[in-house]
């Protein structure tokens, strides 16, 4: 028999000796549900670059976002923190948020400066832009931006466009704001962005990126959290009008030529296989946009909840020659990415408190994973209630439910806002294993077993709970209309004037 743990410790041995700490390219979907996937089972999505990856790396069945919003997940992603450490909630940020992601907390890119990655983010930052553009990447361990630092719905309709130009999007948008800028660093480069256009400046972007990196022999760090496929969809000519699945499989097919691109990049420049590769969502999708929104397949909800559908995505590894093609099981969640890259590259873990794990073990090995529990918070996490959800293994237990706005319009009554807030109390104990959907609850009247189960549950939470120290809310701490980021700052009347 092989033994896995001493042919682990020979390949870390290896790894550490060797000259080239790898790459990382993270790739992060924006409300991209479990079943949007062909690899995940949906049957007219159009993704060949996705399902390459998803052939010849790791696909995750149990993975999961910290939140079933934007930029809490986000916040979680980039820090290996729960958004409440830091203060990431209630809700998201907007362009004139006076709070963002705190200058204190130590997200991957900074985690990788002291190595010599170089870094860059390209895309969807949505983690604040404050006074003077304060909370910007380039403020956060990001060498170079180019993309949108908000989501794109922030702004008037008339700038969001879809292929044929002349189409208005269909939907609410916000009104009150600036037409949506794309940044580079620091500066707007052009306002109302063009959203035909962006997939391709992004690749060229991600292109020179690793073409520079690599001819500098310098490691690097690209995160790309896309606009695709939040609402409202968009796709370049590449896209538009080619998926089977409309507009939603347009928009998912637009991010898919994107990852084709970046892939190709990482093969002409020869580092395909020192290059870990790492694709998942931010949260589940958003069913209110009925079939123009994503889809969390099997699962019950969607964005919002604290469901399965809101915050268990597809998460997909790839690195040939490092990662064997399979499927796995094990529980994991965006919390465990910084501690993994921590220690793929050999850098140092910040001295903070930490809620994800490594989870080399599951990448290189297809082994356990060191994760035993998902914690699920609402959308509004506060000390008052706690933890909506916990996983243990294979059972949740659901200390309260609620439906949500972005999780209406499905059958299921439970899912939309309509359904208020509800304690359960024994809770609502699933198995996830036997049923993924959480349809049936377990009866553990006379079962012993389950009732065990329960109280394991239970005494996590507390553990979990009592450990919870909530940072100060960045959310909470208002908007400032003047902080909108305008390529014009003395034109008036605002927002309106903000054109270049
Ligand atoms: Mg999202």
């Amino acid at each position: 028999m092989v033994d896995t743990s001493l042919l682990f410790s020979i390949f870390l041995t290896a790894w550490t000796c060797s000259a080239s700490p790898p790459n990382f390219v993270l790739l992060f979907a924006d409300d991209l549900g479990f079943g949007d996937l062909g690899s995940y089972g949906h049957p007219s999505s159009l993704t060949p670059n996705l399902d390459r990856l998803a052939a010849g790396g790791l696909r995750f069945t149990d993975f999961y976002c910290s939140s079933p919003v934007c930029s809490p997940s986000r916040a979680s992603l980039l820090t290996g923190r729960y958004q409440t450490r830091s203060g990431i909630y209630p809700g998201v940020l907007y362009p004139s948020s006076i709070g963002g992601l705190p200058l204190s907390e130590t997200t991957i890119a900074e985690m990788l400066k002291p190595l010599g990655y170089a870094t860059a983010a390209v895309g969807k930052w949505h983690l604040g832009f404050g006074s003077k553009g304060m909370y910007l990447p380039t403020n956060q361990g990001f060498d170079q931006y180019l993309g949108i630092p908000y989501s794109h719905d922030m702004g008037p309709c008339h700038n969001l466009t879809c292929f044929p130009p002349d189409i208005k999007c269909f939907g609410m948008c916000d009104f009150s704001s600036v037409a949506i800028p794309l940044m580079y660093n620091k500066v707007i480069i052009q306002q109302p962005v063009n959203f035909l256009d962006l997939e391709r400046d992004y690749s060229d972007f991600a292109t020179n990126f690793i073409t520079t990196s690599t001819k500098k022999k310098q490691p690097f760090f690209l995160y790309y959290p896309s606009h695709h496929t939040h609402y409202p969809l968009y796709a370049g000519p590449d896209a538009a009008g080619i998926s089977l699945r409309g507009p939603f499989g347009d928009a998912l097919l637009d991010l898919d030529n994107t990852i084709g691109k970046i892939m190709t990049t990482l093969e002409k420049t020869g580092v395909i296989n020192n290059t870990l590769v790492l694709f998942t969502s931010d949260n589940g999708p958003e069913l209110m946009r009925m079939s123009r929104g994503g889809n969390a397949g099997l699962l019950k909800c969607g964005k919002g909840t604290t469901y399965e559908g809101g915050m268990r995505v597809p998460a997909i590894a790839f690195w040939p020659g490092t990662i064997s093609p399979g499927v796995t099981h094990e529980l994991a969640s965006t919390l465990d990415v910084l501690p993994t890259f921590t220690r793929l590259a050999g850098a140092k873990l910040p001295k903070v408190i930490l809620d994800g794990v490594d989870m080399t073990e599951i990448l290189v090995n297809q082994g356990k994973s060191q994760r035993e529990a998902m914690m699920f918070y609402p959308t509004d996490p506060s000390e008052k209630y706690g933890l909506f959800a916990l996983r243990l293994g294979k059972y949740k237990a659901h200390f309260y439910t609620r439906g949500a706005t972005h999780s209406g319009t499905t059958p299921d009554r439970d899912c939309s806002v309509f359904a208020g807030l509800k304690a359960h109390d024994p809770p609502l104990v699933f198995d996830l294993e036997a049923d993924p959907s959480e349809h049936y609850p377990l009866s553990l009247e006379g079962k012993p077993d389950l009732q065990g189960v329960l109280e394991r549950i239970k005494k996590v939470k507390k553990q979990f709970e009592s450990s919870m120290v909530f940072g100060e809310s960045q959310t909470s701490k208002g908007r400032d209309p003047s902080l909108e980021p305008c390529c014009n700052p003395d034109c008036s009347p605002k927002p309106d004037c903000c054109l270049c």
